[in-house]
Protein backbone atom coordinates (compact mmCIF):
# COMPACT_ATOMS: atom_id res chain seq x y z
CA UNK A 1 0.00 0.00 0.00
CA UNK A 2 1.36 3.24 -0.93
CA UNK A 3 2.06 5.26 2.10
CA UNK A 4 -0.11 8.65 2.69
CA UNK A 5 1.90 11.91 3.92
CA UNK A 6 0.54 12.05 7.19
CA UNK A 7 -1.35 15.90 7.88
CA UNK A 8 1.72 18.40 7.80
CA UNK A 9 4.05 16.34 5.94
CA UNK A 10 3.47 18.21 2.87
CA UNK A 11 7.14 17.62 1.55
CA UNK A 12 6.36 13.74 0.87
CA UNK A 13 3.67 15.01 -1.90
CA UNK A 14 6.17 16.23 -4.32
CA UNK A 15 6.72 12.21 -4.19
CA UNK A 16 3.85 11.14 -4.82
CA UNK A 17 3.57 13.64 -7.59
CA UNK A 18 6.79 13.53 -9.14
CA UNK A 19 5.91 14.10 -12.32
CA UNK A 20 3.90 17.36 -11.84
CA UNK A 21 6.09 20.19 -10.80
CA UNK A 22 4.56 21.31 -7.26
CA UNK A 23 4.53 24.85 -6.40
CA UNK A 24 6.00 25.39 -3.06
CA UNK A 25 6.92 28.69 -1.48
CA UNK A 26 8.88 29.21 1.07
CA UNK A 27 7.19 28.96 4.55
CA UNK A 28 5.82 31.89 5.72
CA UNK A 29 6.21 32.81 9.71
CA UNK A 30 2.66 33.52 10.05
CA UNK A 31 0.21 30.50 9.55
CA UNK A 32 -2.12 32.76 9.35
CA UNK A 33 -3.80 31.04 6.54
CA UNK A 34 -5.63 27.91 7.75
CA UNK A 35 -9.02 27.83 6.85
CA UNK A 36 -11.49 25.25 8.50
CA UNK A 37 -10.50 22.14 6.64
CA UNK A 38 -13.06 19.53 9.00
CA UNK A 39 -9.97 17.05 8.33
CA UNK A 40 -11.10 13.54 8.29
CA UNK A 41 -9.38 13.17 11.59
CA UNK A 42 -12.25 15.71 12.91
CA UNK A 43 -15.17 14.71 14.70
CA UNK A 44 -14.67 11.25 15.00
CA UNK A 45 -16.12 10.35 18.34
CA UNK A 46 -13.92 8.93 21.73
CA UNK A 47 -14.02 7.04 24.29
CA UNK A 48 -15.09 3.20 24.40
CA UNK A 49 -18.63 3.71 25.55
CA UNK A 50 -19.26 5.80 22.38
CA UNK A 51 -20.85 4.81 19.45
CA UNK A 52 -18.72 5.44 16.27
CA UNK A 53 -19.38 7.32 13.84
CA UNK A 54 -17.52 8.30 10.71
CA UNK A 55 -17.28 11.73 9.32
CA UNK A 56 -18.72 12.38 5.54
CA UNK A 57 -15.43 13.49 4.75
CA UNK A 58 -13.57 9.92 5.89
CA UNK A 59 -16.51 7.41 5.23
CA UNK A 60 -15.81 9.37 1.56
CA UNK A 61 -12.01 8.94 1.36
CA UNK A 62 -12.24 5.33 2.95
CA UNK A 63 -14.64 4.14 0.10
CA UNK A 64 -12.53 6.09 -2.44
CA UNK A 65 -8.82 4.56 -0.69
CA UNK A 66 -10.62 0.65 -0.56
CA UNK A 67 -11.36 0.97 -4.65
CA UNK A 68 -8.18 2.06 -5.56
CA UNK A 69 -5.66 0.08 -3.29
CA UNK A 70 -7.39 -3.04 -3.73
CA UNK A 71 -8.49 -2.73 -7.30
CA UNK A 72 -12.21 -2.76 -6.96
CA UNK A 73 -11.82 0.08 -9.22
CA UNK A 74 -15.07 1.18 -10.75
CA UNK A 75 -18.65 0.83 -10.08
CA UNK A 76 -20.22 -0.18 -13.04
CA UNK A 77 -23.60 0.58 -12.70
CA UNK A 78 -26.91 -1.01 -15.02
CA UNK A 79 -29.01 2.20 -14.00
CA UNK A 80 -29.47 4.40 -17.04
CA UNK A 81 -28.16 8.07 -16.73
CA UNK A 82 -30.95 10.82 -16.76
CA UNK A 83 -29.80 14.07 -17.95
CA UNK A 84 -31.53 17.03 -18.15
CA UNK A 85 -30.77 19.95 -20.15
CA UNK A 86 -31.66 23.65 -19.64
CA UNK A 87 -30.33 24.54 -22.99
CA UNK A 88 -31.82 21.87 -25.44
CA UNK A 89 -29.05 22.73 -28.33
CA UNK A 90 -26.82 22.13 -25.85
CA UNK A 91 -23.67 19.53 -27.40
CA UNK A 92 -24.43 16.77 -25.20
CA UNK A 93 -23.48 13.65 -26.75
CA UNK A 94 -21.52 10.47 -25.40
CA UNK A 95 -18.73 8.41 -26.40
CA UNK A 96 -17.57 4.65 -25.91
CA UNK A 97 -13.95 5.18 -26.28
CA UNK A 98 -11.51 7.87 -25.04
CA UNK A 99 -9.95 8.36 -28.61
CA UNK A 100 -13.45 9.83 -29.54
CA UNK A 101 -12.86 12.51 -26.81
CA UNK A 102 -10.39 14.17 -28.91
CA UNK A 103 -8.26 14.70 -26.33
CA UNK A 104 -4.92 16.02 -26.19
CA UNK A 105 -2.61 13.23 -27.01
CA UNK A 106 -0.55 13.27 -24.07
CA UNK A 107 -3.35 13.02 -22.09
CA UNK A 108 -4.82 10.41 -23.90
CA UNK A 109 -1.51 8.73 -23.05
CA UNK A 110 -1.54 9.72 -19.46
CA UNK A 111 -5.25 8.02 -19.11
CA UNK A 112 -3.95 4.47 -20.88
CA UNK A 113 -0.83 4.57 -18.86
CA UNK A 114 -3.68 4.39 -15.93
CA UNK A 115 -4.98 1.49 -17.19
CA UNK A 116 -8.54 3.49 -18.26
CA UNK A 117 -9.63 1.29 -21.18
CA UNK A 118 -12.96 2.94 -21.49
CA UNK A 119 -14.87 5.87 -20.27
CA UNK A 120 -17.18 4.98 -17.21
CA UNK A 121 -21.04 5.51 -17.88
CA UNK A 122 -20.39 9.02 -15.97
CA UNK A 123 -17.49 9.99 -17.90
CA UNK A 124 -18.94 9.06 -21.87
CA UNK A 125 -21.12 11.49 -20.97
CA UNK A 126 -19.84 14.33 -18.93
CA UNK A 127 -16.21 14.78 -20.19
CA UNK A 128 -17.65 15.44 -23.67
CA UNK A 129 -19.93 18.17 -22.16
CA UNK A 130 -17.15 19.42 -19.79
CA UNK A 131 -15.04 19.93 -23.32
CA UNK A 132 -17.72 21.72 -25.13
CA UNK A 133 -17.46 25.30 -26.34
CA UNK A 134 -18.74 27.81 -24.92
CA UNK A 135 -17.95 25.56 -21.44
CA UNK A 136 -21.59 24.58 -20.19
CA UNK A 137 -21.80 24.35 -16.42
CA UNK A 138 -22.83 21.18 -15.09
CA UNK A 139 -23.65 19.14 -12.46
CA UNK A 140 -22.88 15.73 -11.98
CA UNK A 141 -24.08 12.99 -9.75
CA UNK A 142 -23.45 9.29 -8.84
CA UNK A 143 -22.26 7.20 -6.25
CA UNK A 144 -18.40 7.49 -5.02
CA UNK A 145 -16.60 4.79 -7.21
CA UNK A 146 -18.20 5.71 -10.47
CA UNK A 147 -15.77 7.51 -11.80
CA UNK A 148 -16.32 11.03 -11.58
CA UNK A 149 -13.20 12.67 -9.95
CA UNK A 150 -11.48 11.22 -12.81
CA UNK A 151 -13.86 13.24 -15.15
CA UNK A 152 -13.53 16.48 -13.66
CA UNK A 153 -9.76 16.01 -13.90
CA UNK A 154 -9.67 15.65 -17.04
CA UNK A 155 -11.96 18.62 -17.86
CA UNK A 156 -9.80 20.60 -15.24
CA UNK A 157 -6.62 19.69 -17.59
CA UNK A 158 -7.75 20.13 -20.90
CA UNK A 159 -8.72 23.66 -20.11
CA UNK A 160 -5.33 24.57 -19.36
CA UNK A 161 -3.32 27.08 -21.13
CA UNK A 162 0.06 26.20 -20.18
CA UNK A 163 1.58 29.63 -22.26
CA UNK A 164 -0.05 32.10 -19.44
CA UNK A 165 1.34 31.67 -15.88
CA UNK A 166 -1.47 31.72 -13.43
CA UNK A 167 -4.12 29.61 -11.40
CA UNK A 168 -7.08 29.11 -13.87
CA UNK A 169 -8.29 26.26 -12.25
CA UNK A 170 -9.75 26.04 -8.81
CA UNK A 171 -10.96 22.85 -7.40
CA UNK A 172 -12.22 22.38 -3.77
CA UNK A 173 -12.39 19.55 -1.91
CA UNK A 174 -14.34 19.23 1.51
CA UNK A 175 -10.66 17.69 3.39
CA UNK A 176 -6.96 17.92 3.50
CA UNK A 177 -6.91 13.96 2.65
CA UNK A 178 -9.50 14.21 -0.74
CA UNK A 179 -7.81 16.94 -1.88
CA UNK A 180 -4.43 14.97 -1.48
CA UNK A 181 -6.38 11.91 -3.77
CA UNK A 182 -7.76 14.13 -6.13
CA UNK A 183 -4.25 15.84 -6.54
CA UNK A 184 -2.45 12.36 -6.78
CA UNK A 185 -4.74 11.49 -9.80
CA UNK A 186 -4.48 14.88 -11.42
CA UNK A 187 -0.72 14.31 -11.41
CA UNK A 188 -0.69 10.74 -12.85
CA UNK A 189 -2.73 11.44 -15.69
CA UNK A 190 -1.09 14.76 -16.81
CA UNK A 191 2.34 12.20 -16.05
CA UNK A 192 2.95 13.16 -19.79
CA UNK A 193 1.91 16.91 -19.80
CA UNK A 194 4.99 18.37 -18.27
CA UNK A 195 4.27 22.07 -18.49
CA UNK A 196 1.08 21.61 -16.36
CA UNK A 197 1.76 23.09 -12.48
CA UNK A 198 -0.26 22.01 -10.20
CA UNK A 199 -0.84 23.77 -6.51
CA UNK A 200 -1.75 22.53 -3.03
CA UNK A 201 -3.66 24.86 -1.11
CA UNK A 202 -4.11 23.10 1.95
CA UNK A 203 -3.06 23.42 5.66
CA UNK A 204 0.83 22.68 6.07
CA UNK A 205 0.96 24.69 2.63
CA UNK A 206 2.19 28.11 3.64
CA UNK A 207 2.73 31.41 1.25
CA UNK A 208 3.86 34.73 2.13
CA UNK A 209 2.00 37.65 1.57
CA UNK A 210 2.96 39.17 -1.68
CA UNK A 211 3.37 35.89 -3.13
CA UNK A 212 1.52 35.51 -6.89
CA UNK A 213 0.99 31.95 -7.50
CA UNK A 214 2.01 30.78 -10.91
CA UNK A 215 0.54 27.16 -11.55
CA UNK A 216 -2.16 26.40 -13.23
CA UNK A 217 -4.26 24.33 -11.27
CA UNK A 218 -4.95 24.79 -7.37
CA UNK A 219 -6.87 21.97 -5.59
CA UNK A 220 -7.21 22.99 -1.82
CA UNK A 221 -10.02 23.12 0.78
CA UNK A 222 -12.18 26.25 0.69
CA UNK A 223 -10.66 27.54 3.45
CA UNK A 224 -7.62 27.80 2.32
CA UNK A 225 -7.94 28.69 -1.32
CA UNK A 226 -10.00 31.76 0.08
CA UNK A 227 -7.30 33.00 2.63
CA UNK A 228 -5.09 32.95 -0.98
CA UNK A 229 -7.53 34.67 -2.95
CA UNK A 230 -9.05 36.64 -0.73
CA UNK A 231 -6.41 38.04 1.92
CA UNK A 232 -3.15 37.29 0.53
CA UNK A 233 -4.54 38.09 -3.07
CA UNK A 234 -2.20 35.36 -4.69
CA UNK A 235 -4.26 34.64 -7.58
CA UNK A 236 -6.56 36.95 -9.52
CA UNK A 237 -10.23 35.08 -9.00
CA UNK A 238 -11.27 36.92 -12.49
CA UNK A 239 -8.77 34.98 -14.52
CA UNK A 240 -10.19 31.36 -13.37
CA UNK A 241 -11.72 29.59 -15.96
CA UNK A 242 -12.67 26.53 -14.43
CA UNK A 243 -14.39 25.94 -11.07
CA UNK A 244 -14.70 22.48 -9.79
CA UNK A 245 -16.56 21.60 -6.61
CA UNK A 246 -15.92 18.02 -5.47
CA UNK A 247 -17.97 15.91 -3.52
CA UNK A 248 -20.54 19.00 -2.57
CA UNK A 249 -22.89 16.35 -0.35
CA UNK A 250 -20.06 16.23 2.02
CA UNK A 251 -18.42 20.06 1.51
CA UNK A 252 -22.19 21.09 3.08
CA UNK A 253 -21.61 18.41 5.98
CA UNK A 254 -18.75 20.18 7.22
CA UNK A 255 -19.58 23.33 9.01
CA UNK A 256 -18.33 26.49 7.57
CA UNK A 257 -17.45 25.21 4.03
CA UNK A 258 -20.84 26.25 1.86
CA UNK A 259 -20.52 29.80 3.16
CA UNK A 260 -16.52 29.31 2.10
CA UNK A 261 -17.17 28.49 -1.67
CA UNK A 262 -20.25 30.42 -2.09
CA UNK A 263 -17.82 33.35 -1.37
CA UNK A 264 -14.72 31.86 -3.65
CA UNK A 265 -17.45 32.14 -6.25
CA UNK A 266 -18.42 35.30 -6.06
CA UNK A 267 -15.14 36.52 -7.30
CA UNK A 268 -15.33 34.86 -9.92
CA UNK A 269 -16.63 35.87 -13.45
CA UNK A 270 -19.80 34.96 -15.18
CA UNK A 271 -18.19 32.96 -17.74
CA UNK A 272 -16.32 30.75 -15.72
CA UNK A 273 -17.18 27.08 -15.92
CA UNK A 274 -18.80 25.60 -13.05
CA UNK A 275 -18.22 21.84 -12.23
CA UNK A 276 -20.38 20.43 -9.63
CA UNK A 277 -19.87 17.03 -8.60
CA UNK A 278 -21.75 14.91 -5.23
CA UNK A 279 -22.69 11.25 -4.59
CA UNK A 280 -26.18 11.84 -3.38
CA UNK A 281 -28.93 13.86 -4.68
CA UNK A 282 -30.88 15.76 -1.73
CA UNK A 283 -32.57 18.93 -1.77
CA UNK A 284 -30.01 20.85 0.16
CA UNK A 285 -27.45 19.69 -1.88
CA UNK A 286 -29.36 21.15 -5.12
CA UNK A 287 -29.90 24.12 -2.86
CA UNK A 288 -26.61 24.40 -2.52
CA UNK A 289 -25.95 24.09 -6.68
CA UNK A 290 -28.15 26.71 -7.72
CA UNK A 291 -26.00 29.00 -5.72
CA UNK A 292 -22.68 28.13 -7.54
CA UNK A 293 -23.67 26.48 -10.85
CA UNK A 294 -26.16 29.06 -13.30
CA UNK A 295 -28.21 27.53 -16.09
CA UNK A 296 -26.36 24.12 -15.63
CA UNK A 297 -26.80 20.42 -18.12
CA UNK A 298 -27.78 17.77 -14.78
CA UNK A 299 -26.32 14.54 -15.35
CA UNK A 300 -27.62 11.66 -12.36
CA UNK A 301 -26.55 7.97 -12.20
CA UNK A 302 -28.91 6.59 -9.78
CA UNK A 303 -27.57 3.91 -7.15
CA UNK A 304 -28.59 0.60 -7.58
CA UNK A 305 -30.84 -0.60 -4.51
CA UNK A 306 -29.57 -3.04 -2.20
CA UNK A 307 -32.06 -5.58 -1.00
CA UNK A 308 -33.19 -8.36 1.61
CA UNK A 309 -34.12 -10.63 -1.66
CA UNK A 310 -31.23 -12.41 -0.84
CA UNK A 311 -30.76 -13.06 2.26
CA UNK A 312 -32.18 -15.01 5.07
CA UNK A 313 -32.64 -13.26 8.41
CA UNK A 314 -33.40 -14.93 11.69
CA UNK A 315 -33.67 -13.34 15.19
CA UNK A 316 -32.30 -15.04 18.64
CA UNK A 317 -33.39 -14.59 21.91
CA UNK A 318 -30.19 -14.40 24.28
CA UNK A 319 -30.55 -13.20 28.04
CA UNK A 320 -27.43 -11.17 27.98
CA UNK A 321 -24.25 -10.41 26.56
CA UNK A 322 -22.29 -13.72 27.31
CA UNK A 323 -25.57 -15.43 26.22
CA UNK A 324 -25.18 -13.37 22.66
CA UNK A 325 -21.55 -15.12 22.87
CA UNK A 326 -22.64 -18.54 23.03
CA UNK A 327 -25.46 -18.09 20.43
CA UNK A 328 -22.14 -17.34 18.01
CA UNK A 329 -20.52 -20.57 19.33
CA UNK A 330 -22.99 -22.38 18.18
CA UNK A 331 -23.35 -20.70 14.98
CA UNK A 332 -20.14 -21.82 14.04
CA UNK A 333 -20.02 -25.23 16.08
CA UNK A 334 -22.67 -26.34 13.41
CA UNK A 335 -22.32 -24.16 10.10
CA UNK A 336 -19.44 -23.94 7.96
CA UNK A 337 -19.12 -20.30 7.65
CA UNK A 338 -17.28 -18.32 5.10
CA UNK A 339 -16.46 -14.76 5.82
CA UNK A 340 -18.64 -13.32 8.77
CA UNK A 341 -19.25 -9.38 9.25
CA UNK A 342 -20.09 -8.76 13.50
CA UNK A 343 -21.55 -5.53 14.04
CA UNK A 344 -21.86 -4.04 17.45
CA UNK A 345 -22.84 -0.86 19.27
CA UNK A 346 -19.75 0.43 21.07
CA UNK A 347 -15.84 -0.17 20.80
CA UNK A 348 -15.70 -1.73 24.22
CA UNK A 349 -18.53 -4.65 23.28
CA UNK A 350 -16.27 -5.24 20.06
CA UNK A 351 -13.49 -5.19 21.98
CA UNK A 352 -14.44 -7.37 24.17
CA UNK A 353 -16.12 -10.00 21.83
CA UNK A 354 -13.16 -9.81 19.74
CA UNK A 355 -10.85 -10.72 22.59
CA UNK A 356 -13.27 -13.60 23.43
CA UNK A 357 -13.48 -14.79 20.04
CA UNK A 358 -9.61 -14.94 19.22
CA UNK A 359 -9.42 -16.71 22.63
CA UNK A 360 -11.29 -19.34 21.26
CA UNK A 361 -9.15 -19.74 18.17
CA UNK A 362 -11.19 -17.65 15.28
CA UNK A 363 -9.02 -15.26 13.32
CA UNK A 364 -11.16 -11.70 14.22
CA UNK A 365 -10.11 -8.33 12.92
CA UNK A 366 -11.47 -5.41 14.50
CA UNK A 367 -12.44 -2.02 12.53
CA UNK A 368 -13.34 0.77 15.13
CA UNK A 369 -13.16 4.18 15.30
CA UNK A 370 -10.06 4.70 16.97
CA UNK A 371 -8.13 3.30 13.71
CA UNK A 372 -6.45 5.69 11.39
CA UNK A 373 -8.12 5.61 7.75
CA UNK A 374 -5.37 4.21 7.06
CA UNK A 375 -5.38 1.15 9.63
CA UNK A 376 -9.03 0.66 8.61
CA UNK A 377 -7.53 0.01 5.40
CA UNK A 378 -4.85 -2.58 6.24
CA UNK A 379 -7.99 -4.28 8.39
CA UNK A 380 -9.77 -4.08 5.52
CA UNK A 381 -7.18 -5.30 3.22
CA UNK A 382 -6.36 -8.43 5.46
CA UNK A 383 -10.08 -9.28 5.43
CA UNK A 384 -10.89 -9.37 1.64
CA UNK A 385 -7.69 -11.03 1.07
CA UNK A 386 -9.63 -14.13 3.78
CA UNK A 387 -6.17 -13.43 6.43
CA UNK A 388 -9.31 -12.92 8.62
CA UNK A 389 -12.48 -14.68 9.22
CA UNK A 390 -14.62 -12.53 11.26
CA UNK A 391 -14.20 -8.59 11.00
CA UNK A 392 -16.35 -7.14 13.75
CA UNK A 393 -17.35 -3.74 13.58
CA UNK A 394 -18.91 -0.42 14.97
CA UNK A 395 -20.76 2.21 12.98
CA UNK A 396 -17.59 2.96 11.24
CA UNK A 397 -17.75 0.36 8.20
CA UNK A 398 -18.40 2.64 5.49
CA UNK A 399 -21.15 2.59 3.15
CA UNK A 400 -20.32 1.12 -0.28
CA UNK A 401 -18.03 -1.04 0.80
CA UNK A 402 -18.89 -4.36 -0.38
CA UNK A 403 -17.19 -7.38 0.64
CA UNK A 404 -18.31 -9.97 -1.56
CA UNK A 405 -17.50 -13.30 -0.02
CA UNK A 406 -19.34 -12.75 3.58
CA UNK A 407 -22.20 -15.12 4.00
CA UNK A 408 -22.71 -14.24 7.17
CA UNK A 409 -23.88 -10.73 9.04
CA UNK A 410 -24.47 -10.88 12.77
CA UNK A 411 -25.83 -7.65 14.24
CA UNK A 412 -24.87 -8.33 17.99
CA UNK A 413 -26.56 -5.11 18.62
CA UNK A 414 -29.56 -3.89 16.45
CA UNK A 415 -28.60 -0.34 14.59
CA UNK A 416 -30.39 2.24 16.76
CA UNK A 417 -30.97 5.83 15.24
CA UNK A 418 -30.47 8.63 17.91
CA UNK A 419 -33.73 8.47 19.85
CA UNK A 420 -32.81 4.45 20.02
CA UNK A 421 -35.17 3.68 17.62
CA UNK A 422 -35.00 1.67 14.72
CA UNK A 423 -32.54 2.39 12.19
CA UNK A 424 -33.76 0.54 9.25
CA UNK A 425 -31.22 2.18 6.38
CA UNK A 426 -27.86 1.48 8.28
CA UNK A 427 -29.87 -2.60 8.86
CA UNK A 428 -30.15 -2.49 4.75
CA UNK A 429 -26.49 -1.02 4.21
CA UNK A 430 -25.04 -3.54 6.46
CA UNK A 431 -26.95 -6.87 5.51
CA UNK A 432 -28.49 -5.75 2.22
CA UNK A 433 -26.84 -6.85 -0.90
CA UNK A 434 -27.16 -4.97 -4.69
CA UNK A 435 -27.87 -6.80 -7.61
CA UNK A 436 -24.31 -7.30 -8.68
CA UNK A 437 -23.50 -9.19 -5.47
CA UNK A 438 -26.76 -10.62 -5.06
CA UNK A 439 -25.40 -13.68 -3.84
CA UNK A 440 -27.53 -15.88 -0.99
CA UNK A 441 -26.52 -14.42 2.70
CA UNK A 442 -27.71 -14.97 5.93
CA UNK A 443 -28.22 -12.24 8.55
CA UNK A 444 -28.28 -12.79 12.47
CA UNK A 445 -30.01 -10.43 14.66
CA UNK A 446 -29.22 -11.53 18.41
CA UNK A 447 -31.73 -9.85 20.93
CA UNK A 448 -31.30 -9.16 24.21
CA UNK A 449 -33.83 -6.78 25.66
CA UNK A 450 -37.59 -5.81 24.68
CA UNK A 451 -36.24 -2.40 23.01
CA UNK A 452 -34.01 -4.61 20.66
CA UNK A 453 -36.79 -6.98 19.89
CA UNK A 454 -39.12 -4.22 19.23
CA UNK A 455 -36.23 -3.01 16.70
CA UNK A 456 -36.47 -6.09 15.25
CA UNK A 457 -40.47 -6.39 14.75
CA UNK A 458 -39.81 -2.51 13.46
CA UNK A 459 -37.55 -3.49 10.76
CA UNK A 460 -39.37 -6.54 9.86
CA UNK A 461 -42.15 -4.61 9.36
CA UNK A 462 -40.39 -1.54 7.45
CA UNK A 463 -39.14 -3.84 4.96
CA UNK A 464 -42.04 -6.74 4.83
CA UNK A 465 -39.64 -9.29 5.03
CA UNK A 466 -40.16 -11.74 7.89
CA UNK A 467 -36.99 -12.25 10.04
CA UNK A 468 -37.46 -16.10 11.44
CA UNK A 469 -36.97 -17.05 14.88
CA UNK A 470 -33.98 -19.14 15.15
CA UNK A 471 -33.33 -21.43 18.74
CA UNK A 472 -29.03 -21.12 18.63
CA UNK A 473 -29.71 -23.77 21.36
CA UNK A 474 -30.84 -26.43 18.31
CA UNK A 475 -28.65 -27.68 16.44
CA UNK A 476 -30.89 -28.94 13.96
CA UNK A 477 -31.52 -25.76 13.41
CA UNK A 478 -28.97 -24.54 13.34
CA UNK A 479 -28.12 -26.47 10.51
CA UNK A 480 -31.29 -26.06 8.73
CA UNK A 481 -30.18 -22.44 8.27
CA UNK A 482 -26.68 -23.77 6.24
CA UNK A 483 -28.26 -25.70 4.20
P1 LIG B 1 -15.62 8.82 -7.96
O1 LIG B 1 -14.95 10.15 -8.06
O2 LIG B 1 -16.98 8.78 -8.61
O3 LIG B 1 -15.68 8.30 -6.55
P2 LIG B 1 -13.21 7.82 -9.19
O4 LIG B 1 -12.97 8.75 -10.31
O5 LIG B 1 -12.39 7.99 -7.96
O6 LIG B 1 -14.75 7.78 -8.79
O7 LIG B 1 -13.05 6.33 -9.77
C1 LIG B 1 -13.21 5.18 -8.96
C2 LIG B 1 -12.13 4.14 -9.29
O8 LIG B 1 -12.27 3.70 -10.62
C3 LIG B 1 -10.73 4.68 -9.15
O9 LIG B 1 -9.92 3.65 -8.61
C4 LIG B 1 -10.33 5.02 -10.57
O10 LIG B 1 -8.94 4.91 -10.75
C5 LIG B 1 -11.08 3.97 -11.37
N1 LIG B 1 -11.53 4.46 -12.69
C6 LIG B 1 -12.09 5.65 -12.98
N2 LIG B 1 -12.40 5.73 -14.29
C7 LIG B 1 -12.05 4.55 -14.84
C8 LIG B 1 -12.12 3.99 -16.18
N3 LIG B 1 -12.63 4.69 -17.18
N4 LIG B 1 -11.66 2.74 -16.36
C9 LIG B 1 -11.15 2.03 -15.31
N5 LIG B 1 -11.06 2.48 -14.05
C10 LIG B 1 -11.50 3.72 -13.80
Amino acid sequence: MAKEPAAGEVKNLSDLVNHLELERQANAENADGQGAEGGADGGVATGDEQEDATTPGEASLLTKKFRTIIRKGLVESKQDLEIQRKDPSSPLYSVKSFDALRLKSELLRGVYAMGFNAPSKIQETAVPTLLANPPPNLIAQSQSGTGKTAAFVLAMLSRVDTSLRHPQVLCLSPTYELAIQTGEVAAKMAQFCPDIRLQFAVRGEEIKRGDKLTSHIIIGTPGKILDWGEKFRAFDPKKIRVFVLDEADVMIATQGHQDQCIRIHRHLTKDCQMMFFSATYEKEVMDFAEYIVEDPTIIRLKREQESLDNITQYYVHCRNQDDKYQAIQNIYGVITVGQAIIFCHTRKTAAWLAGKMSKDGHSVAVLSGDLTVEQRLAVLDRFRNGMEKVLITTNVLSRGIDVEQVTIVVNFDMPMDQTGGADCETYLHRIGRTGRFGKNGIAINLIDSEKSLNICRTIEGHFRKTIHLLNAENVDEIEKIGA
